[in-house]
């Protein structure tokens, strides 16, 4: 068996140009423009993160398929592959049946965002795409805390559409996100 973080050596380098994408992005645009363009980043990158993953796993002598492994191993295995990129710490938690925390104290793209607002749109993105694959369902990913934005961790929700479009309504209506999980069915 080889060293898994071997096969994500040189994709190390992503997190600077994420940092340079932010930068780029939000020069003469509106927040929400810069958001949309850095949230396609994301969605494009699914494919590519996705591949990477499948060969971190098959060096970590795991089946490259990570729809066969059990949801503890799958967990732990892209929680290793993210620490190996220097992207940071997840934890997994499950809020509702139909929804799961994803959240990291030490999360890289909020280092690059600038403040007041959630902004690891990449990473938002990107997750909902890299679990799609994975579950083959549509998936729906919101962040509702950010460091960017004076929180003091990352926390991204994910779940089908519906039930995100249902929390980001409460978020908008003023709720945190504990009640707006809580008033799902
Ligand atoms: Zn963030």
């Amino acid at each position: 068996m080889t060293d898994p973080a071997l096969a994500v050596g040189p994709a190390r380098a992503l997190a600077g140009l994420v940092a340079a994408l932010h930068q780029v992005v939000s020069r003469d645009r509106s927040g929400a423009d810069a958001a949309g363009i850095l949230r396609e980043v994301g969605l494009e990158a699914g494919e590519s993160i996705s591949g990477l993953f499948r060969q971190w796993l098959d060096r970590s002598g795991t089946p490259g398929d990570p729809a066969e492994l059990a949801p503890e191993e799958f967990w732990g295995a892209l929680s290793s592959f993210f620490e190996d990129l220097g992207w940071g710490t997840i934890e997994i938690e499950q809020p509702h049946p139909g929804v799961l925390s994803i959240s990291s104290a030490d999360w890289f793209e909020a280092d690059r965002v600038p403040g007041r607002h959630p902004g690891c749109h990449v990473t938002t993105a990107l997750l909902a795409d890299l679990l799609r694959r994975v579950v083959e369902e549509e998936l729906a990913c919101l962040e509702v805390e950010c460091r960017a934005a004076g929180h003091d961790r990352c926390r991204f929700l994910v779940g089908s559409p519906a039930a995100l479009e249902r929390i980001f309504q409460s978020l908008r209506e003023g709720s945190e996100y504990p009640s707006a999980v809580g008033a799902l069915d």
